[in-house]
């Protein structure tokens, strides 16, 4: 089976007036969006890989706007990912493979495509790739890079002064293009964010306008990098609240507000009513290192050391299918 991807030579119109459950009716088929620039060495713009992810959405109305009759200052390649999950309101549909899992090793209709993608993206010679995303915790605009080459380091500068560096999961689209250009990752805060959607705009034109990138990193102070060293999961069987003293858990109430602010060796995550450790932590190739971060005091469960927590967050949801949240260390 071969899926369709489209390929298109301007944004449709029809996009300024429609829903982004609407997209289907504009874009009925993942897509490639091929829009001539003053400089012809395109920039490369990932969309709606996740369909509840929308401020992505906004950049595409955006574009459609400022593209309409007048040429961008740089050539554009827009990639318009998982419509139907964009249509149904979804990170991705049940019987599809999540569009940010597909970029490297798999045979599956969906790698397929996302292989031709990158043929596209190779054959053109990109200037840079932006993939644009949101989170589900509060956290503040972060761009995450897979390269520390200044380039990089300078696209993560011109959106947010914080940055993650990360190689895991490997099969994410902006690993895949860190291969054949300077390469982010956006996270612009909670969907529908206005500032979220403001800055990954204000990066987009930035990007555009950059004639050339710096051959030095960002100034000292301008970009702090962090580095996943574990993810925070919650054993299935444990049960666990914010605040709510029943729970067999009890994660302190503002722990999200933490998230990408250091906390030190000793302060406290949760107090707990069970023997052992209900809170574990894992690396990248899921070895345990719980020891290495939480020791217990008592009913409460305390940090053995500094760390700087990441993508915590309080959807049920996404802790039970994903992790809490991640354990940083600054570069
Ligand atoms: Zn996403």
């Amino acid at each position: 089976m071969k899926l369709p991807l489209d390929r298109y030579d301007r944004l449709p119109e029809a996009l300024a007036g429609i829903a982004p459950r609407d997209i289907r009716a504009v874009f009925p088929n993942p897509s490639l969006v091929f829009i001539e620039g003053e400089e012809t060495q395109p920039l490369f713009v990932s969309t709606l890989l996740h369909g509840n992810e929308l401020t992505s959405f906004s950049v595409l109305q955006h574009l459609e706007r400022t593209c309409r009759g007048a040429r961008p200052p740089r050539s554009l390649i827009v990639f318009v990912g998982n419509v139907g999950a964009a249509a149904a309101g979804v990170r991705h549909l049940d019987d599809t493979p999540d569009f940010n899992r597909i970029w490297a090793d798999g045979h599956s209709p969906w790698h397929d495509m996302a292989q031709d993608v990158m043929d596209e993206a190779r054959r053109a010679g990109l200037f840079a790739s932006i993939d644009i995303h949101n989170n589900t915790g509060d956290n503040p605009l972060y761009g995450c890079v897979n390269a520390l080459r200044p380039a990089d380091l300078q696209l993560a500068a011109m959106f947010a002064p914080v940055g993650v560096y990360y190689l895991n999961p490997p099969t994410t689209q902006s690993i895949a293009f860190s291969r054949i250009c300077p390469a982010i990752t956006v996270e612009c805060g909670k969907t529908g964010s206005a500032e979220g959607n403001a800055a990954a705009i204000r990066l987009v034109e930035e990007a555009m306008r950059l004639k050339a990138f710096a051959s030095a990193p960002p100034p000292p102070g301008t970009l702090d990098v962090y580095q996943t060293v574990g993810r925070v999961l919650i054993p299935e069987d444990v049960s666990f609240g914010f605040g709510e003293p029943d729970a067999q858990l009890t994660l302190r109430q503002d722990l999200e507000a933490l998230n990408f602010r250091p906390m030190a060796a000793g302060e406290s995550w949760a107090e707990t009513q069970l023997s052992g450790m209900p809170l574990r932590v894992v690396d990248e190739h899921g070895h345990d290192l719980t020891g290495d971060f939480f020791r217990r005091d008592g009913r409460a469960l305390r940090l053995v050391q500094q760390v700087v927590p990441s993508m915590i967050t309080r959807d049920r949801q996404v802790i039970r299918q994903d992790c809490l949240g991640y354990l940083m260390r600054p570069i």
